[in-house]
């Protein structure tokens, strides 16, 4: 590499930089706080959808309930009036006869009472689900409200990164011009094994890429050597100040 001229070591470093930014941005975009504030809000609305489900299967089993209800007291209706029908449409004639079917009414009647008791219990459960239903209802409306919003800013902070990457990846097209062709490929095989580094600086003895400091050995032959070598830990290219 001792063909290295200074402005190839200098766009090697320029193109560094350049690629730093556009992970940087990316890096941003894809944490962006925009979108952990929807995440959330999803959450809540996912908890709310859940919450809804369940009130309208409480909802469905009380109005059963009082579908049944309802058909038990129209059939003790119909028992007490056919009793009591019989007891003035003169078919009964015996003493005996007459009270049994009193009785009947009596205990009929007893029991209707009892199921519209019953009655108005699953009433009121159908009621009170209803109540629940109507406020999560309004919770989830305020939440879309909170969503959209929240959507809204979340866009609009990844579409101006996404703008920005865009830029400093055309930025760096003509930094990587600068480079001749097999420092380029060195470069970008590097980068592309070294999580996006592909060029360190001897700096304090080390290697700014890995970080690493050098044994003295190897300083020295760095040292001495061409202005631009490979770091022996890291294999990245590295930049050897004057
Ligand atoms: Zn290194």
């Amino acid at each position: 590499m001792s063909d290295a001229t200074a402005d190839d070591l200098a766009a090697l470093q320029e193109l560094q930089a350049a690629d730093d930014e556009v992970r940087r941005l990316e890096h941003r975009r894809d944490g962006l706080p925009e979108q952990r504030v929807v995440e959330d809000l999803e959450t809540r609305d996912a908890r709310l959808v859940a919450a809804e489900d369940d009130v309208a299967a409480r909802r469905d089993a009380a109005l059963r309930d009082q579908r049944q209800v309802e058909g038990e007291i129209d059939a003790l209706t119909r028992r007490r009036d056919e009793e009591r029908a019989r007891l003035f449409d003169g078919s009964l004639t015996q003493m005996r006869e007459i009270q049994a079917a009193e009785a009947e009414v009596a205990a009929t009647e007893r029991r209707r009472s009892e199921h519209e008791d019953q009655l108005l219990e699953v009433m009121e459960a159908v009621e009170a689900a209803e109540t629940e239903a109507a406020g999560l209802a309004a919770d989830r409306a305020a939440l879309a409200e909170q969503l959209t919003a929240a959507r809204a800013a979340r866009d609009a902070a990844a579409g101006e990164l996404t703008d920005r990457i865009a830029a400093a990846v055309a930025a760096r097209a003509p930094v990587l011009a600068r480079l001749p062709e097999p420092l380029r490929a060195r470069y970008e095989e590097a980068a592309a094994r070294g999580q996006g580094t592909g060029v360190g600086v001897l700096r304090d003895e080390a290697c700014t890429a890995c970080r690493i400091t050098f044994p003295r050995s190897d300083l020295n032959a760095l040292l001495t050597g061409p202005p631009l070598a490979t770091c022996p830990n890291c294999r990245r290219l590295l930049v050897i100040p004057d």
